[in-house]
């Protein structure tokens, strides 16, 4: 079977990370599904969805690693054309996917006890996002 459902959340771009560990876990067991695959996934080219451990000081350290990777202030050709500014927040999107899937066993999410799921908004701006969340199993 399959059961598709979402997650909204208002974020502040700028890297701004969301825990949704919660929000997915009630997915899962509103669905019934004991045994499948969940995937969650970020509609749109500036956000990710990955996992971390939810820690202020290991969230500032992916932020910075990835101003040292991707940085925001360097021109960017998206930038010239579009004018929008967010060069670097769809590069860092690209590099880190928009989506991840969790294998589900015996009702539950197979996830570490420090592995929580979280969305990334790398945007240069506010945003309003709806997440899929979708279980195929049985
Ligand atoms: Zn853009």
């Amino acid at each position: 079977m399959v059961h598709t459902d979402s997650i909204r959340l208002n974020t502040k771009g700028f890297s701004d990370t969301i825990d949704i560990t919660g929000k997915v876990e009630r997915i899962v067991k509103d669905s019934g599904i004991k045994n499948g695959i969940v995937t969650v996934f970020c509609p749109g080219s500036t956000g990710t969805i990955t996992t971390i451990e939810f820690e202020s000081g290991v969230i500032k350290d992916l932020q910075n690693a990835l101003e040292k990777i991707v940085p925001s202030d360097i021109p960017y050709e998206h930038d010239y054309r579009w004018r929008d500014g967010n060069g670097f927040s769809h590069v860092r999107a690209a590099l880190m996917k928009p989506s991840l899937s969790i294998p589900i066993v015996h009702g539950g999410m197979t996830l570490g006890t420090w592995q929580q799921i979280v969305f990334i908004d790398f945007d240069n701006r506010s945003r309003r996002r709806e997440i899929v969340v979708q279980i195929i199993g049985e």
